[in-house]
């Protein structure tokens, strides 16, 4: 996540994690949470910060199954084609 403009790596970028700081929710909800059609900058950006995420592999574990925002260095839109490729495989197992 960001605040001030610097990267605090291995902080995890779930709103419920920032102690009401709400200034700062609302920027890294903006972030992490932006419409992939109406402000792909943003996803890109948060995209971008995720490649320098320790906690990258956990974090996409943690939201394979979330329906919005950028979880683990990737969208919405990526994880149901992860989700989709792991049930093929568990199938082919
Ligand atoms: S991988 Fe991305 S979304 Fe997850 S905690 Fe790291 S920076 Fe935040």
């Amino acid at each position: 996540m960001i605040t001030d403009g610097k990267l605090l790596v291995g902080a995890s970028c779930s709103p419920d994690s920032w102690n009401g700081n709400t200034l700062l929710v609302g920027r890294i909800v903006e972030l992490f949470y932006a419409d992939e059609v109406d402000d792909p900058h943003s996803v890109e950006l948060a995209l971008s910060i995720c490649e320098g995420c320790p906690v990258v592999d956990r974090c996409l574990d943690a939201g394979i199954d979330e329906e919005y925002g950028v979880w683990g260095g990737t969208t919405a839109e990526e994880r149901i084609t992860i989700r989709k490729g792991r049930r093929a495989a568990k199938r082919r197992a």
